[in-house]
């Protein structure tokens, strides 16, 4: 019976939509009883009984819903707790509830796709009373909105920046981040009426969306504006003389603001405040351009005598405060302690069952694809009347997944097939506002979407939300999953799992998603090949003294990369310091803030000459080679030619019914080690390596993982400068565990693939960033050896972050090979869609073997995480 529902509850540091103080929502009037013959569940269990659903669909027994409750048996605590421990998340000083591992139980037949759920219980919010300083314009203008009172986070933030402090605040999505700076900075510009600020947002609509949002709130004497690419250049003139909150963009303050600070010199002088929203963006190469281009901001307000506060909105991440830190160079403070309301959710993981029929690479087994499930689980939901979002890679994806659960529904219930459609890209606004009001209204029972944000934020309260594939990050996984649930209903969320270690590892270790965030962003600002056109720029601005590159500009390395400069004549050297060359142009402009500096390709369309876009010049050759298969959002093209010095692909829309895997030969040296451990037997390293591979041939692949032929090409070698980190094994610790010389390649082959899919667990970012190699016998080590590379040259901060984490992240990247039921290892666990060899030697059990050895080592000489995962007596 529905109505007797285990108790164990999972109380989870999550939270999700519900902007300050807004909406409560109304429950959605009968739908009817359809579950079984049990009665309507009230909407307290309305995601329970939606799974029950789902689960007769499949054949599975839906009081299986009942029974994988996660937590030991009662309420799990919801502060962070010690652990057993062969879960990553437990940094220190994190925010949100940590979710002991020690309980996490064994429920499930390798048949059975569902491998958790976990019920997150609505929370109510927690409020404030507006600051005694708030002045009273600002909060009639904002009661008036209907927010009356604050959520606690935004009274503790909006109270920090106006004492001063750097704040970065990283709570939930559509937690109300937006008011914690509109609320000190709106007062700080009623209260000085010649203060300015200036907001920041990684692209032009966020930024317009932001401003909308001061519509009657905003006092008269503000002038909020934009300036952006699109701002005439009329305007730009009355911005620079009567705005004084300046909403734009990293990108112009690179190439308009900073360059031409002299005319913005009032504005500059008067600064006050700075925003810097979805921080979090910033991570990587860009964000490593980012934090430079902060520091170029503040050197120059500096000068005209302005120290403005910064405020920082970011989605939840691991150690925010450090990140923020990192990004703008002051010490900031974060606000994590989340006091907005959530509604109630059950959350299902879901594996797709492995196919007993057809096999893969290299005879691998084959699982039932997440698309497939996704379109039945849309069709199950929507015959139970729930509105319903399914959330999946591409647009035609988005096609096939509505098509699919339209068939089902003809067979059943013909009435319905009109209430489900895809979402595609590419609508105009009309027909976009037309269709998201037919899903709100329940005309529109089921929509699939790709997961881009093409959707429009006001798309949220619906009862149910199938996620085909992880998304990437926690934070977009709440995004999406908080489309579904109001206060007073319970709603569903489904993770349906794709052929990801990634996937894998997270089905299978649910507290990861649920409890307290593990993965950081990373960037590297004194990244070399960032640092010289970013100090070449900030000299172009203002000549760079010694006491700038110390304090401003991180030290040493700038140092180093300034002298680089002095000689290859781009500066001067003078005792002052260093100098741009007057005769030259403004150097912004050739410096792309958004490119890895590597140059770009641009992919045009042959017929059309439309350029479809870009793609990074060091992964071009391996991505639109003459032949390949290239997506490009959502829409397939074939490449006809690639020109790598011209920077062109060109190309033609085509969908074959094949793929393209490009293979490769590749080579790391090691030009400098910077950190290295021993290990007993293991050796684990960081430092500078080259990464040289040439692309030399690609395999046409069918859907169902045929290999058709092979194609030879003929692209130059391309060598990449980048940071690493590696660990060797003693070859007799090898022998002594069992890998024999035969098997010894395919087991550090498995080793290394599986923790590329598993570094995004801990550092934002895609395997596509991540490169790696791994050898018997490496000319610069001279013994067994796995890298793992950054793909960007000069490094990003992935390779860094992974040697800081390498315990936690190879304890996690053994329990994905292990806990995949695979025998001897599929795209869930050790193959790689990246792979250079093919998938080849891959030896699942022997990487099983190695990681066991290397954690055993660490464990031995102490590592604590490493200790923990270890069994005694190992
Ligand atoms: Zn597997
Ligand atoms: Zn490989």
């Amino acid at each position: 019976m529905c109505s007797n529902v285990c108790a164990n509850l999972l109380a989870v540091g999550q939270t999700e939509r519900s902007a300050g103080g807004a909406g409560t929502g109304t429950g959605p009037g009968a739908r009817g009883g359809r579950i079984g013959t049990d009665d309507r569940p009230d909407g307290s269990q309305r995601g329970v009984a939606l799974l029950r659903r789902v689960l007769a669909g499949s054949g599975v027994d839906p009081d299986r819903a009942e029974t994988t409750w996660l937590g030991p048996g009662g309420v799990a605590p919801a502060v962070p707790g010690p652990g057993s421990g062969t879960e990553p998340g437990r940094d220190t000083g994190e925010p949100g509830a940590a979710i002991p591992e020690a309980a996490e139980p064994e429920v499930v037949s390798p048949e059975d796709p569902l491998r958790h759920v976990a019920r997150i219980p609505s929370r109510p919010g927690r409020t404030a009373d507006w600051p005694g300083w708030t002045p009273e314009e600002l909060r009639t203008a904002w009661v008036d909105r209907g927010i009356a009172r604050l959520w606690s986070h935004q009274a503790e933030g909006a109270g920090l920046v106006r004492s001063g402090a750097d704040v970065v605040v990283a709570t939930g999505t559509a937690s109300g981040k937006s008011l914690i700076y509109q609320l000190p900075v709106l007062t700080g510009l009623v209260e000085d009426p010649r203060a300015t600020a200036l907001y920041l947002a990684p692209t032009k609509a966020l930024a317009a969306d932001q401003l909308r949002a001061l519509d009657g709130v905003a006092p008269d004497g503000v002038r909020p504006a934009a300036f952006d690419g699109d701002t005439p250049m009329e305007e730009r003139d009355w911005i620079r003389r009567h705005c004084r909150w300046m909403f734009s963009n990293p990108d112009m303050l690179h190439r308009s603001l900073l360059p031409r600070h002299g005319r913005w010199s009032t504005f500059l002088r008067r600064l006050r405040y700075v925003v810097i929203d979805e921080c979090h963006t910033y991570r990587g190469v860009f964000g490593s351009h980012v934090a430079l281009l902060l520091r170029r901001l503040l050197r120059v307000a500096a000068r005209y005598g302005a120290r403005p506060t910064i405020v920082l909105a970011s989605a939840t991440v691991a150690k925010p405060a450090e990140f923020a830190s990192r990004l703008t160079g002051r010490d900031v403070v974060a606000v994590t302690d989340d006091g907005s309301p959530h509604a109630g959710r059950t959350v299902a993981f879901w594996e797709p069952p492995l196919l007993t029929e057809i096999t893969g690479d290299n005879g691998a087994p084959v699982r039932r694809s997440a698309g497939a499930e996704t379109s039945r689980m849309l069709a199950d939901l929507v015959l139970e009347r729930a509105r319903t979002l399914a959330f999946v890679r591409s647009r035609r994806a988005a096609e096939l997944t509505a098509l699919g659960a339209r068939r089902e529904l003809a067979d059943v219930d013909p009435d319905l097939v009109e209430r489900v459609a895809a979402y595609r890209g590419g609508y105009l606004p009309e027909e976009r506002r037309a269709l998201e009001g037919a899903l709100m209204s329940g005309e529109l029972l089921g929509v699939a979407t790709t997961n881009a944000l093409e959707l429009g934020v006001d798309i949220s309260g619906l009862d149910a939300v199938v996620l085909a594939g992880f998304p990437g990050t926690r934070a977009s996984f709440w995004q999406q999953a908080g489309r579904a649930g109001r206060s007073a209903d319970e709603a569903l969320v489904v993770l349906v799992a794709r052929d990801d270690p990634l996937d894998t590892y997270l089905v299978h270790h649910p507290r990861t998603l649920l409890g307290a965030p593990v993965e950081t962003c990373v960037l590297n600002p004194v990244n070399p090949y960032v640092l010289a056109p970013q100090l070449a720029c900030a000299a172009a601005e203002l000549p760079l003294t010694a006491d700038d590159v110390e304090d401003v500009f991180g030290g040493a390395p700038a140092v180093e990369v300034l002298d680089a400069l002095v000689d290859e004549g781009v500066l001067r050297r003078r005792p002052h310091g260093w100098f741009w060359p007057d005769t030259g142009d403004a150097p912004a402009a050739q410096v792309d803030i958004r490119g890895s500096g590597l140059g770009q390709v641009a992919i045009v369309e042959a017929a059309t000459g439309r350029m479809l876009g870009t793609v990074d010049g060091g992964s071009a050759p391996g991505t639109v080679h003459p032949g390949a298969v290239h997506l490009h959002r959502g829409e397939s093209y074939v490449v006809d030619e690639l020109d790598l010095d011209g920077g062109i692909a060109l190309v033609h829309e085509e969908e074959p019914d094949w793929r393209t895997e490009a293979q490769s030969v590749s080579d790391v040296t090691v030009l400098a080690t910077t950190a290295s451990r021993r290990h007993g037997p293991v050796q684990v390293c960081f430092g500078e390596t080259t990464v040289t591979s040439q692309v030399v041939a690609y395999r046409r692949r069918t859907a169902d993982g045929t290999v058709l032929d092979q194609t030879p090409l003929d692209l130059p070698p391309q060598s990449l400068d980048t940071r690493s980190v590696w660990y060797t094994i003693d070859p007799d610790a090898l022998a002594a565990a069992g890998i024999d010389d035969a098997r010894l390649p395919g087991a550090l082959h498995a080793a290394e693939h599986a923790a590329i899919g598993l570094l995004p667990l801990f550092a934002i970012c895609d395997r596509w960033d991540i490169g790696g190699l791994s050898t018997a016998l490496h000319p610069d080590t001279g013994l067994p050896t796995v890298f793992v590379h950054d793909g960007h040259p000069g490094g990003a901060g992935l390779a860094e972050r992974g040697h800081a984490v390498l315990a936690r992240w190879l304890v996690a990247t053994r329990a994905a090979v292990r806990d995949c039921e695979c025998r001897t290892g599929c795209p869930s666990c050790v193959q790689s869609p990246k792979c250079g060899n093919g998938n080849n030697p891959l030896d699942k059990a022997g990487a099983v073997q190695v990681l066991d050895l290397v954690l055993g080592a660490l464990a031995e000489s102490g590592d604590p995480e490493a200790r923990a995962a270890v069994p005694a007596g190992r």
